[in-house]
């Protein structure tokens, strides 16, 4: 069940970020998970009265270079518009509404979505009676709020709430147990192309298309005995009722597959290269804990073993993030490699939700200990005592030691290569966790 998206719109400066902050509740340890990775600051877990959802702060989503919407207010808004379930359009109570704010409106009244217009910056309730000039936005009610002090948000979220129930985007929804598989990349990637290469040799089972919280066209494949949910983000692009030229909600599409996929497909277009938003999904996938594998794409178009090499050469230096993930060159077109791919991703899956026993991991820790590598923080030296796995999908294991406060980033990464040497992980990201035990 992917987490129903709540998006913040307005214009510059009104209060959104705060708003945001605000709201959300941020994961340090989650953090702390991804060094070296830029963490999008755009999106962000939440929640409120025991309903949980995604809020996006459209203001601060960055898009491809070669887009000339990039940032604009009325992006924003058909962003929110299209991929939101609930829009909170937060516009400055103080100062009031100008023509960018009409403009705003005027694309969220035909979302045909929930729109809760926010009249931020109203710190103190003696303003309130000035809010009539808001109704002239077609909104309804305006909500007076202080996103710096917190006036009035917990209303402005009980709507929200209210909202999301009535959608019915909350709760539980029965879907058939299958390995789910998300099919991402830039737009012309080659995903589509892909996706059929996946599900035409095999039989396949159900393709339905997505209601109001899906953006995405599940197939269910049957691949030698076991079931898979190739979920492809294209899918739903020619579709799109709002703009077919504003390819850049890829990114949120791929995010919300990404939320409930199991294995990520990373497409990536060999006769482009890797590029940023390449980058920016591999970080997230990696953040959310999914398997992954990266499938170079269009290799028929690169020519010669010196290209291929720098292609390659290029994905192992600026993905280092993910570097648990194989590569699989193939092409979507000719349908050459693509069994690799199933191979890959039966790998990865296996992987990611593997079961390490534990007599295995303390025997393992005891080459650690005889390796002689010593961490110590000013006089303290840290003595790990066992090691467990304390989740799976992805793997997590959690050691036992005298001071977790000694444990550095440097050690953590040592810990995992050498946890990789030793244990099939290929595919998968692990998780460290250090709790202390005297
Ligand atoms: P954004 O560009 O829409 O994300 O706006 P920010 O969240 O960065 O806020 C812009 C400015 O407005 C900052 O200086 C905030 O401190 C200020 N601000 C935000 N919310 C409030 C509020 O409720 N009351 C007041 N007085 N200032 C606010
Ligand atoms: P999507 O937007 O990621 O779904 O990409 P499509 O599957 O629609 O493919 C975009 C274009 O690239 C189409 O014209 C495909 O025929 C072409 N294409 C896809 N895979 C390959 C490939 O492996 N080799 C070549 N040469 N072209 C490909």
């Amino acid at each position: 069940m992917p987490l129903p998206i709540v998006a913040i719109v307005g214009r510059p400066n009104v209060g959104k970020s705060t708003l945001v902050n605000r709201i959300a509740q941020i994961d340090e340890a989650i953090v702390h998970e991804m060094r070296g990775v830029t963490r999008d600051r755009s999106y962000h877990n939440a929640d409120w009265n025991g309903v949980d959802f995604k809020l996006i702060d459209t203001g601060g989503i960055e898009v491809g270079s070669d887009d000339s919407f990039q940032g604009s207010i009325t992006a924003q808004a058909l962003e929110a518009a299209r991929q939101a379930d609930v829009i909170i359009f937060v516009v400055d109570g103080k100062v009031g509404i100008n023509a960018d704010d009409e403009e705003v409106a005027r694309i969220l009244r035909k979302a045909k979505k929930p729109v809760l217009l926010a009249a931020n910056k109203m710190d103190s309730t003696k303003h309130e009676d000035e809010l009539w000039e808001f109704y002239q936005l077609g909104l309804g009610d305006p909500w007076p709020v202080s996103a710096m002090h917190g006036h009035g948000t917990g209303d402005l979220l009980d709507e929200v709430v209210k909202h999301l129930r009535e959608l019915e985007v909350v709760g539980g929804e029965d879907e058939v147990e299958a390995i789910n598989v998300a099919i991402i990349g830039r737009p012309n990637a080659g995903k589509s192309s892909l996706t059929n290469r996946l599900t035409d040799n095999d039989r396949s089972i159900v393709s339905d298309v997505a209601g109001t919280t899906r953006d995405a066209i599940d197939t269910l494949v049957d691949h030698e005995g076991t079931l898979y949910r190739i979920v492809d983000t294209a899918g739903l692009r020619r579709k799109s009722q709002i703009d077919e030229d504003v390819e850049y909600y890829g990114f949120v599409r791929a995010m919300r597959a990404i939320d409930r996929a199991d294995v990520a497909l990373l497409v990536v277009d060999s006769s482009i290269g890797l590029t940023n938003e390449d980058q920016r999904v591999a970080g997230y996938a990696a953040e959310r804990g999914c398997a992954m594998v990266i499938v170079l794409n269009k290799w028929d178009l690169v020519e010669g073993p010196d290209e291929k090499q720098k292609i390659r050469d290029r994905i192992a230096d600026r993905m280092t993030f993910v570097g648990y993930a194989p590569v699989v060159a193939i092409s979507a077109l000719t349908g050459k490699k693509v069994q690799r791919i199933w191979d890959a991703v039966e790998e990865a899956f296996a992987n990611y939700s593997q079961v390490i026993p534990t007599g295995k991991l303390n025997a393992f820790l005891t080459t650690i200990r005889e390796s002689g590598h010593t961490v110590s923080k000013g006089k303290a030296i840290l003595r790990m005592k066992y090691v467990t796995q304390t989740a799976t999908k992805p793997p997590r294991f959690t050691f036992f030691c005298n001071r977790p406060d000694v444990v550095d980033d440097n050690y953590e990464r040592y810990l995992e290569n050498r946890l990789r040497a030793a244990f099939p992980l290929t595919g998968t990201p692990v998780r460290l966790r250090f709790k202390k035990k005297d």
